[in-house]
This record gives structure tokens, sequence and C-alpha cells, in this order.
């Protein structure tokens, strides 16, 4: 079943990449493995994926712990400051970099670790009242402060677009923060890059990928709906 799920997921950012003329390789599928098991994963891995998405910090480390291979493992959830500590040595990439303390945090267990840590600046492109994420309009100047630290390096930008039924209902917040990526990159702002826009979900990565997205987070659409039980 996941086979056949990634196969899908495969063409579809293929057919979606060839419709704007982008290049295959310029797209990283993360495979959100949150609430799944290692079995899962396993699978998952067999067909050469290797780069996973959680987004609680005690699962992410659970599993980076027990298995053994070498993964890519994205935090793509909230992240509490006082849970900075026990992802720092584990992530490649934090996605959900909203405010200035946080990354400050993240520096000094950086700095503790002596590794510079890679993360994306999460903007709130559609306004959402309920979701995490930096403004629009307060992007630019938070990453500025955030650039100033040693041990944390902005390599972009990710959203969470809104879940809709018709996915083209997200197209321009996928282009807002393309837009908003630019603009950043255009500063040339010393310690930042602006390469990864980490924007898609199953709902609606084509047309992420059409608008741009360097990076798309696929749960559902690879390993089928999530069960949450008691506790969650
Ligand atoms: C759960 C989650 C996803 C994957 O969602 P699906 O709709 O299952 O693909 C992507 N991004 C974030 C931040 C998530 O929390």
């Amino acid at each position: 079943m996941i086979k056949d799920n990634l196969r899908e997921v495969e063409e579809r950012i293929q057919s979606a990449c060839e419709r704007v003329e982008r290049n295959r390789r310029d797209v990283t599928l993360i495979a959100v493995s949150k609430t799944k098991p290692i079995s899962m994963i396993e699978e998952v891995m067999k067909e050469g994926i290797i780069d996973f998405g959680e987004n609680k910090v005690q699962e992410l480390n659970q599993k980076c712990e027990e298995i053994k291979t070498e993964l890519n493992w994205h935090l793509i959830g909230h992240l509490q400051r006082n849970k900075v500590k026990y992802i720092i040595d584990k992530v490649s990439l934090i996605h959900s970099v909203d405010s200035l303390r946080l990354a400050i945090q993240i520096d000094e267990e950086a700095k503790k670790v002596n590794r510079i840590v890679p993360v994306l600046i999460e903007v709130n492109v559609a306004k959402e009242e309920t979701k995490y994420g930096v403004a629009v309009e307060d992007t630019l100047s938070l990453i500025e402060e955030i650039s100033k630290l040693n041990y944390i390096k902005i390599k972009g930008l990710m959203t969470i677009a809104p879940y809709v039924e018709n996915p083209e209902e997200n197209r321009e917040h996928f282009r807002n923060l393309r837009k908003l990526s630019v603009d950043i990159k255009s500063k040339n702002i010393d310690n930042v890059d602006m390469d990864i826009l980490s924007m898609g979900m199953t709902n609606d990565y084509q047309v992420a990928i059409e608008e741009g997205a360097t990076m798309v987070r696929v749960g559902t659409g690879i390993f089928g709906e999530r069960e949450y039980n008691k506790g969650e």
C-alpha cells in the first residue's frame, strides 16, 4: 500500500514539475511520519526516501534513536523553547522558527553542541488566527535579528496553508510566500539563504510545486489517514 501511495505521489510531483518546467531534483519530498510506527517508516525508507518530518519533539527523538540508519529528520511542528535541547543534535532542519526568543534558545543550545543549526522561518501567509508563524509584514525584521546569531542559519521560509477543499484556493498563499522570499533574498542579508520554500501538504502539494516549493511535506498521501488516540 505504502509503495503504491509513494509511486502516486512521485508521479504527481513529476507532473507538477513538468507543468512549470522545473527540475524534479529541485523538490524534496518529506515523508511526514507523525503518529506512524517505525515499521511503516522502514517501508518508506526501502523506497529510497531519507527525509522524514515529525511535529513532536519526543516522537522525533524516539524514532531517531530507534532507527539506526542516518536519516534527515525535519521538525515541522511548533517548538517550545524548553524542548529545543532534546532535538538540537538530531534535526537536520527546523521548519517552525517564528520568534526571536525561540531562535535565541536554538542558538544557545546549538552553541553547546558546537553545531550550526539550519532553520526555516514559519510565516502565517494566510493570516489564520489559530496558526503559529510570523506575519508577512514582520518577517524581514525578524530575519534581520536572527541573522545576527552565530549558531543558527536561516535557509528559507515555510508555511502551513489552510485546509481547503479546493487546493487552488491556496495558490495565492504559496505565491505570496514565494514573493516574500524573493524580496528577502534581494536584501542580501549576511548569513541568510532563501533557497528553501517548504510549502504544500497532501491536499495541495502539486499547486505548491507549481508555485515554487522546494520541499513538500506529505503525510496522509504516503502513510494513509492518521488515527489520533486518547492522550493526543
Ligand atoms: C501533519 C503535517 C503535514 C502533513 O499533512 P498531510 O495532510 O497528512 O500531508 C505537513 N506539515 C505539517 C506542519 C504537519 O503538521
